[in-house]
């Protein structure tokens, strides 16, 4: 009761702010230029200027430009952080596209957080109008460069902008990586400081190795049959020319497959070792390249590459379909060693989950405890079925925070809240939630 008392104060919030921008745009309509009707808003609330022509564009966004959007704020479905996100997101398409893109999240935006959100129309807009989305990449990465700022206290900024996602992310990668290595080795400089360190001296020419980017990219995508926007692991979607460029320059790396069963939500997982003959940037090849054999009715499968010598891609191959024999008992007589999920297992259960199946959370699942869902003291087994990603954070809600969840056997995570609310979260995928 308290949690419904809870959802109905934030949608009268949301009633009311829907009023609010209806109200800034009656004023503003009885001006024929803008400027006057900033004026007499900002004079009329005590704003000041600039925040009154923010909220002024705001208004015309939610309310006239993307009406569905508006309604959906008027009646409390949608906060007005969500609207602007939505309004945010699909600014730089034309009206129509605009307003198609926001009516299809609109019926799932109350159940996302605002990063998820956020993250399913960067993916919408790029596949809405990828013509204009590889114009808007080009463009933007035309205008790329280097800013020296000088600062305070003895101290200056150099900044790359503008750099296309894909290189911003394999320098970013590379940084960290090396950062870590000289923290495990015992420097006492703190992660900032030594990812600092490390930036300055690559930039002055010190050079330790090449990085490395993951992506994620549909079969279809790769093989030029769509276009479909594929993802980089820290950074988000990207257009599918990108995706193709990233996947032939790094043919020689570890490449995986996925294969989902949209009914269950299961994959199917596996390494690839056979490499188109042409780099997946050239000619449209009639008969397609080398790949894994797509079992009719299958999702989309997805292939992961990695660059680098983390996963040496020659790696148990073939594990996909043995994961149940990695259960309880398989660590030969000792316990704890059959409990951590061994690697195919794993690779297994981030393929097919991708993030932290808790609530909301977008933890990515590379980076997650795996939980037993049936703890393995109560004789739960380490098999794929019996595990989720959760992070550091929600792990511990669920052992020691009172939250308690169950994994159905189409893959939705129903979760309950110590004060007995029921949630439920679906495993990352293109389409909106069944
Ligand atoms: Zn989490």
């Amino acid at each position: 009761v308290t949690t419904r008392r809870l959802v109905a104060a934030a949608r009268t919030v949301s009633r009311a702010q829907a009023k609010l921008l209806k109200a800034l745009l009656d004023v503003s309509d009885l001006f024929p230029v803008a400027e006057s009707a900033v004026l007499e808003v900002a004079a009329a609330l005590a704003w000041t200027k600039p925040a009154t022509a923010i909220q002024l564009s705001q208004a015309h966004e939610v309310m006239r430009r993307l009406p569905a959007v508006g309604e959906s704020l008027a009646a409390g479905d949608i906060d007005l952080p969500r609207a602007r996100v939505i309004a945010d997101a699909v600014s730089t398409l034309d009206d129509e596209i605009a307003r198609r893109v926001a009516e299809q999240v609109l019926p799932s935006a109350p159940k996302m957080t605002t990063g998820q959100l956020r993250a399913r129309l960067a993916k919408m807009v790029i596949a809405a109008d990828p013509d204009t989305a590889v114009k808007r990449h080009k463009r933007r990465v035309s205008g790329r460069r280097v800013v020296f700022e000088p600062g305070h206290d003895g101290c200056a900024n150099v900044l790359g902008l503008d750099l296309s996602a894909e290189e911003a992310v394999r320098a970013s990668t590379n940084i960290s990586r090396l950062a870590r290595q000289l923290k495990a080795a015992g420097d006492p400089r703190s992660m900032d400081q030594l990812r600092a360190d490390t930036f300055v001296r690559l930039l002055c020419g010190e050079s330790t190795g090449r990085g490395s980017v993951e992506l994620t990219c549909s079969l279809p995508t790769l093989a030029q049959l769509s276009r479909n926007p594929g993802a980089l692991a820290g950074y988000g979607p990207v257009v599918a020319e990108i995706a193709r460029n990233v996947a032939s320059q790094q043919a020689k790396s570890a490449w995986t497959y996925t294969v989902r069963d949209p009914s269950s939500g299961n994959v199917f997982h596996g390494t690839v070792r056979s490499r188109p003959d042409r780099p997946p940037g050239g000619k449209a090849d009639p008969g397609g390249p080398a790949g894994p054999v797509v079992p009719e009715g299958a999702k989309e499968p997805r292939r992961r590459s990695r660059n680098g010598s983390s996963d040496g891609g020659s790696s148990s191959a073939g594990n996909s379909g043995t994961a149940g024999a990695a259960g309880r008992g398989s660590g030969g007589g000792n316990p704890e060693a059959a409990r951590k999920a061994p690697a195919g297992v794993r690779r297994e259960v981030v393929a097919r989950d991708r993030t932290c199946r808790a609530p909301g959370c977008r933890v990515p699942a590379t980076a997650c405890d795996l939980d037993h869902t049936k703890p393995w003291g109560a004789g739960g087994e380490t098999v794929s079925a019996n595990l989720i990603p959760l992070c550091r954070f929600h792990h511990r809600a669920r052992h020691e925070g009172g939250w308690r969840y169950k994994r159905q056997a189409n893959g939705v995570v129903t979760w309950r809240s110590p004060l007995g609310n029921i949630y439920h979260t679906y495993p990352e995928q293109d389409d909106d939630p069944p």
